[in-house]
């Protein structure tokens, strides 16, 4: 088994899905929040299991850099490396090394770039970043493409489209090739925690991946800002055939309307009864929209990255928490929100932690921004499964 789709409701065209991987089963559209060298930056993994996170994001650059893909396949993949049970997507290292502009030589064959770490050079390939992403042992992994800039003209836009799709049956060949070296532990044991309360092992044990589970390879779309390119490059990349398509190349500096123009053109010629993942996006209510054109999966920094610059998603707008009006505000930071900070703390003390530069501030409002996000794809789901028509709040 890799993935199945379901599509179990449909709204518009906002859908509602499931998604079955090797550890575990998504509810869709899902937002994933981002662990990028294999944490979600503040917040343990008992407590993103407590949030209901279903599937998180790992970056193959950093953590191919550090610790290492050999360190990660030792341990049995990354969902054992970093005690996560549930389901993982690793991305291929491709936007990474593009956004490495002065340090990296683009070819036919790959990418050389130099570490930002130790300044150390390095080769990703369509072949490597396959050879990498089966190490790490995510459920599902990207096809390796060239991430287009912004702005590119015609020409430049196609031959960076043709580049990709060359890369993905490069990605697909080698991944049909490779995938069973996949270092999952089919009968092996989780290291089972226990909850002090119940005895209630709080890690699923393992023995959900069935004989023959495997990882999925996912293509990308490209194409830039050109809709009949978009188009193209949806067709071919469905004649080279995958489990699912993620849609590449967007929040890369273009104007939001561009952005939902672009996605909501591609998301016609993909498949519907496919996973539909857009990449990158976005700020809460972009999250709301796309689902209400029908992607079905979401990650983003930005409710984490905010969240250590004191920058929180509440029901009643964006708050910038360092401000000064917040010195003697008593109120919970949300109070419509149901999560454990909004239950407990004021504005006031959430303040002095970020102004007294607290590792406490950083974690308290990671935490809300996060449950902020799953709870608005809840009510998005919600919505769906009773046929509503919804929007953002
Ligand atoms: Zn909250």
């Amino acid at each position: 088994m890799s993935v199945e789709f379901r599509v179990e409701a449909q709204a518009g065209a906002a859908r509602g899905g499931c998604l079955l991987t090797p550890h575990g089963q998504i509810e869709t559209p899902v937002f994933m929040p981002v662990g990028t060298a294999g944490t979600v930056k503040a917040v343990p993994q008992d407590v993103l299991e407590e949030l209901g996170v279903q599937i998180l994001l790992g970056n193959t650059y950093h953590l191919y850099l550090r610790p290492g893909v050999e360190t990660v396949r030792n341990f049995g993949g990354l969902h054992r490396f970093m005690a996560w049970p549930r389901a993982i997507l690793t991305d291929s290292g491709g936007f990474q090394v593009f956004s490495l502009n002065e340090l990296r030589k683009l070819t036919e064959e790959g990418v050389t770039f130099r570490s930002h770490l130790d300044g150390s050079s390095h080769f990703f390939s369509p072949e490597n970043s396959m050879a990498v992403q089966i190490g790490l042992g995510a459920d599902i992994i990207m096809a390796f493409d060239e991430c287009t800039e912004y702005p590119a003209d015609r020409a430049r836009t196609q031959a960076s489209m043709e580049l990709t799709l060359r890369w993905a049956e490069r990605s697909k060949k080698y991944f049909e090739e490779h995938k069973h070296e996949v270092p999952w532990e089919i009968s092996g044991q989780w290291p089972v925690a226990s909850d002090p309360q119940t005895g209630i092992p709080r890690f699923a044990l393992n023995d959900r991946l069935e004989e023959g589970a495997t990882q999925s390879l996912f293509g990308i779309i490209q194409g830039g800002m050109d809709l009949a390119l978009r188009k193209e490059s949806a067709e071919r990349t469905i004649e080279i055939g995958f489990p699912g398509y993620a849609i590449g190349g967007l929040s890369v500096g273009e104007p939001r309307e561009r952005t939902r123009e672009v996605v909501e053109a591609t998301l016609e010629h993909l498949p519907k009864d496919k996973p539909r993942y857009l990449m990158g996006v976005g700020a809460p209510e972009e999250i709301v929209e796309y689902s209400r054109l029908g992607v079905d999966m979401m990650d983003c920094v930005l409710p984490t990255r905010a969240a250590r610059h004191g920058l929180l998603f509440t029901s009643e707008g964006k708050i910038s928490i360092k401000q000064a009006r917040y010195a003697r505000d008593a109120g919970p930071l949300d109070p419509n929100c149901g999560c454990c900070v909004c239950q407990r703390y004021s504005r006031a003390y959430l303040r002095h932690l970020y102004a007294s530069n607290e590792v406490l501030a950083q974690v308290l409002n990671t935490l809300h921004n996060l449950s902020f996000y799953l709870d608005t794809m809840r009510r998005v789901r919600h919505s769906i499964r009773l046929g509503e028509e919804f929007r953002f709040l």
